[in-house]
């Protein structure tokens, strides 16, 4: 079975930036990835690539940041308030390097914290890997047609289904 659009892909994938270090991949422990395609579950470069391929099929590739994670953008950079962040229990203190949830025009959004200067934060809202040039490799482990109720989530479920 060729991979198309409504199809659960497993696979395991390697991925590397352009310094050759690896930033993700799948491990034994977690086992391969299961995505549907065809529904935004991973960057819009990798299911074009997946599009046509088969179980035991591997393959390498290089995506642009353009379809990747998008091209890292000033703007998405922004300065607030401390005061915005304090908290009662001191050790929930904002620190630098850390996640924060932020309300946007776009709803919520995860944002890292990359400065606090006195009483100012930056955050940081591009995804960690935007302007970045992704090198993957490939192998597709099974492919098989999803389930009525996977298209309806808009993801893949395990061998044992879930409830939501
Ligand atoms: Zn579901």
């Amino acid at each position: 079975m060729e991979i198309s659009q409504d199809t659960v892909v497993t696979m395991h994938y390697v991925l590397k930036n352009d310094n050759g270090d690896i930033i993700d991949q799948s491990t034994e422990e977690r086992g391969p990835l299961s995505i549907l395609q065809g529904h935004g579950n991973i960057i819009p470069g990798l299911e074009e690539e997946l599009l046509g391929k088969s179980k035991g099929d591997t393959f390498a590739t290089v995506i642009s940041p353009e379809h990747g994670y998008g091209e890292y953008q000033d703007t998405m950079v922004q300065i607030v308030p401390l005061s915005g962040f304090r908290s009662e229990d001191e050790n929930e203190q904002v620190q630098e390097g850390m996640q924060v949830q932020v309300e946007t025009n776009q709803g919520p959004a995860v944002a890292i914290v990359t400065k606090i200067e006195e009483e100012d934060v930056t955050l940081d809202l591009n995804h960690p890997l935007a302007g970045e040039t992704l090198h993957f490799e490939i192998e597709v482990v099974e492919v098989r047609s999803a389930e009525e109720n996977e298209i309806e989530h808009g993801h893949a479920h395990g061998p044992h289904g879930h409830s939501h």
